[in-house]
Formats: structure tokens, C-alpha cells, sequence
């Protein structure tokens, strides 16, 4: 059998001071492991530098599409890893495989969606040297047309977890790649959070519940992911969290009930198509109007909104401003009984435009990527300074302005379960809304919007 690896490469940003496999937590490669393991194939690593020593088929795992980058940055200078001298195959997935147009050069295939049931057979394929075809694998070559696999749960415990559940219980939020790139469905005594039974994440022990189990939150907690993807009831109602703004008073109110200090880890979008300070404002307004009888800390965590691919809104433009990273841990409200706070983490302009510009990506960017990865003036400066850079030298609006709904996605290779004319009509939809807005400033009932 032909020798068979996992590449370890370095991420963008190191998290975690363990980055192995079993460090990250990343679950998806250990199922892919086990999966050929139970074949018959074993698995080992290599690092860039080995792979062409060490390896023939070499197996490539992309946990998020800034491994993109990552992964770049770790072959793209290498000779060995160019299309031509490269005499090992390589086959990358993972959640970061939704655009890998930029990598396509150093990658032979890519297996899109769920692959443990057919992994094997691929792997088997490549390596006795044939060219292997699934409906969700894709030939970089080619870049033929290929559709997110969904598939069962994986049946065998992996690392101690049996994986109980795939994609979301809840109704589509219409920015969320992972839920119209994954279907939803779980094992029947899964601790899913749509029916009032609180799922464990079990990787930091942090209750993770929705906006409506935090009302019922019935005892003392120390930490509790939440999210509201919104900072206005307009945009929660339109783009997917039907959260009031009173039920945010009610949920931080219950949580701080139980005396102590809690503290909520709430996540949040940012910079929707329409979005405007006002939306900030209102959300200003509504957690100072809560009083908690315990104390909590409310911590912001904002993610500013991209055109998810697959996503009704794939064709909605993306906007860099405001720039949150530079209200990074900045105080937004201080009593004895709340604290609400902007997270430390909070994802700069530069880093965004990066993320839009992996997703979005087409051959013809190939330079822009190269610059971003490699150019010693854009790697020296600050986010601020590199971004300003960027823009001097490439017409941003390519790839965060607005495009035809009625024209191809952006990346019109891939498709999923929703069919492209259901995204079609939502997207319409909520364009319609945000015209409306700009026309009203903003004016009408949330429920008129929800119903629209
Ligand atoms: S963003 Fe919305 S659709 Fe996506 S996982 Fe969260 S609740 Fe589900």
C-alpha cells in the first residue's frame, strides 16, 4: 500500500499552544483517519518539507477558509509542490473547502461535505495512480461541478466522542454557511438545543444554549455562549434571530438571577447589508435597560458579516467599515450589576477582506493572493497599513461589492440540499427588505419585515 499522510502545517494564527490533531480539536480529520484506518489504510503526518520524501498520497485537512492562506504559506514557495515536478497526490477537505480556487495549483482533488463513507475508496483510487469520481469530489484540474455531500453520522467512537449531530436545529439564519452547507439531523437522544435541553460543548464544558433557553436558564452558571447576530431587532428579525430586544433584557435579567457573576459570551454579526450606527444605538439602549439582581458580563463577540457561499446572502455586498478590532475590549456600558463589554478578539478589516477575498476567489486573483501572502510591504504594516496598501493598489469592490442575484454564485462550481433557486428567491427577498429600509430609514414593524 502506497503510504498515505496527514499534512501538519502551521495555522495563520496559533490558538493553541498544542496545534496536533487531538490539540485543536479537530474531530473531522480523526474521523477521516479512522475511517481509512478501518480500510485498511494507515495514516501518518507530514510536514511540507517531508512530504515529498515521505509520502504518496498526501491528505490535507482545511478547518476554515483562512487555512487557505495557511496552507499557502506553507507550500507555495516549494518546488516540490508545484503541478508539474509533484509526483505525490494530494486530496484536501475539511469546512475549509468551500472555495479552493487559490490553492488549485497545489492540490489535486477536493472532497466537499461529509466523506467518511467514500474517503477510502478515493484514497484507494489515487493511490494506484487512477482518477477517482464522486458527485462531491472535485478534480482541480477540471474544477468540475460538485455538490456538498451531507451523509450519516459517523457510527464509531473517535477520541473518546461519538458524533451526535450534524448542521443546525434551528430556522435557517440566512448568513449561515454551516447550516445551508449541512443538513440537520441527529441521533435520537442527541442533547440537541431545540428542545429545551442544553447541549454540552464538550471541548470547553461552556454551556452553549440559544436566546430562548437563556429565559428559562434555571440555576448559577460561570460562562454561557449565547448569540444574537443582530444588534437591532430589524436586523435579527430580517437576517434570521427572531430575538426581541426585550428578551435580551429578560435573558440577561434570568442568567444574573441566580446571584454571583455570570458572564454571557455573546456572539454577533456586524456590518449586515443596511446596517447603520443606529442599529448599535438600539443595542446600546437595550441591555443598559437590563438590571440583573446578580452581576453580569455580557462580552460581545462580533464577527463582521461576509457573503457566505451557499447562503441566500452569497451575493450581498460586504462592508470593511466600521472596523471593529479597534474597539477591541472597549467598555460599552459599566454598573455593579452589568458589564458589557466589546470581546479582545474582535476580527480586524484586513482580516475580513482576506476571508471574503478566499471565498469569492477566481483565477484571476491569483496575484492578489500572492501579494497578500507574500509581499514584504503588506506583511510588515499593520492590519490598518496593510489594508490601506491593498486598496491603493486593487479595486476592492470586486470583491465585497454587491452582484446579480439572477447572475452565478460566486463560486458556481458548488452546490448543496437548498436548490440555488430557493437561495435565489430569499436572497430577493431580503434584498427587497434592505431597499426598503434605505428608502424608509429604517421604518416598519418587525413583524411586516419577518412576514415579507
Ligand atoms: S447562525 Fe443560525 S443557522 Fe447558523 S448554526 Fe447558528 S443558529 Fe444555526
Amino acid at each position: 500500500m502506497s503510504r498515505v499522510a496527514f499534512l501538519v502545517y502551521a495555522p495563520e494564527v496559533q490558538r493553541r499552544a498544542d496545534n496536533s490533531f487531538d490539540g485543536n480539536g479537530n474531530f473531522g480529520a480523526c474521523v477521516i483517519a479512522d475511517a481509512l484506518r478501518r480500510a485498511g489504510i494507515e495514516t501518518g503526518f507530514v510536514t511540507p518539507e517531508s512530504a515529498h520524501v515521505d509520502a504518496d498520497v498526501v491528505l490535507i485537512s482545511l478547518t476554515s477558509t483562512y487555512d487557505i492562506y495557511a496552507l499557502l504559506r506553507a507550500v507555495a514557495l516549494r518546488p516540490e509542490w508545484k503541478l508539474g515536478p509533484r509526483h505525490f497526490r494530494v486530496l484536501a477537505g475539511g469546512f475549509g473547502v468551500q472555495n479552493p480556487t487559490a490553492i488549485r495549483e497545489y492540490v489535486d482533488y477536493c472532497a466537499f461535505g461529509r466523506a467518511h463513507e467514500w474517503v477510502a475508496e478515493i484514497v484507494n483510487s489515487i493511490a494506484h495512480d487512477h482518477t477517482p469520481k464522486h458527485p462531491s469530489l472535485m478534480d482541480m484540474r477540471e474544477m468540475n461541478p460538485v455538490a456538498m455531500h451531507q451523509g450519516a453520522l459517523y457510527p464509531h467512537e473517535v477520541n473518546g466522542n461519538t458524533e451526535k449531530f450534524t448542521g443546525c436545529p434551528r430556522p435557517k439564519c440566512a448568513f449561515c454557511h454551516y447550516t445551508f452547507a449541512r443538513r440537520y439531523h441527529a441521533v435520537k437522544d442527541c442533547l440537541a438545543y431545540e428542545d429545551g435541553r442544553y447541549f454540552q460543548n464538550t471541548l470547553s464544558q461552556t454551556p452553549e444554549v440559544t436566546w430562548n433557553q437563556l429565559l428559562t436558564w434555571p440555576k448559577k452558571a460561570g460562562r454561557i455562549r449565547v448569540a444574537i447576530d443582530g444588534f437591532s431587532e430589524r436586523l435579527r428579525y430580517t437576517y434570521g434571530k427572531c430575538i426581541s430586544n426585550q428578551e435580551i433584557i429578560a435573558g440577561i435579567e434570568q442568567v444574573g438571577s441566580h446571584g454571583g457573576t455570570t458572564t454571557l459570551l455573546v456572539y454577533n454579526v456586524v456590518n449586515f447589508p443596511g446596517e447603520t450606527e443606529g442599529d448599535y444605538n438600539e443595542f446600546i439602549a437595550t441591555v443598559g435597560a437590563a438590571q440583573p439582581s446578580g452581576r453580569v458580563i455580557f462580552v460581545v463577540q462580533s464577527s463582521p458579516f461576509r457573503p457566505s457561499l451557499l447562503t441566500p446572502m452569497q451575493w450581498e455586498p460586504a462592508s470593511l467599515t466600521p472596523d471593529w478590532s479597534k474597539r477591541r475590549e472597549q467598555v460599552i456600558l459599566e454598573r455593579r450589576n452589568l458589564r458589557v463589554v466589546h470581546s479582545f478578539t474582535l476580527e480586524s478589516a484586513w482580516r475580513h477582506l482576506k476571508s471574503i477575498i478566499a471565498e469569492r476567489a477566481i483565477p484571476e486573483d491569483d496575484r492578489a493572493v500572492q501579494a497578500i501572502l507574500f509581499s514584504p510591504k503588506l506583511r510588515a504594516g499593520c492590519a490598518e497599513g496593510a489594508l490601506a496598501l491593498f486598496a491603493r493598489n486593487f479595486d476592492l469592490a470586486q470583491w465585497i461589492g454587491e452582484r446579480d442575484i439572477n447572475g452565478s454564485p460566486p463560486f458556481p462550481h458548488l452546490s448543496s440540499y437548498v436548490p440555488l433557486a430557493g437561495l435565489r428567491k430569499m436572497a430577493h427577498r431580503l434584498r427587497r427588505l434592505r431597499w426598503a429600509w434605505t428608502a424608509e430609514s429604517g421604518q416598519g414593524s418587525n413583524q411586516e419585515m419577518a412576514a415579507a
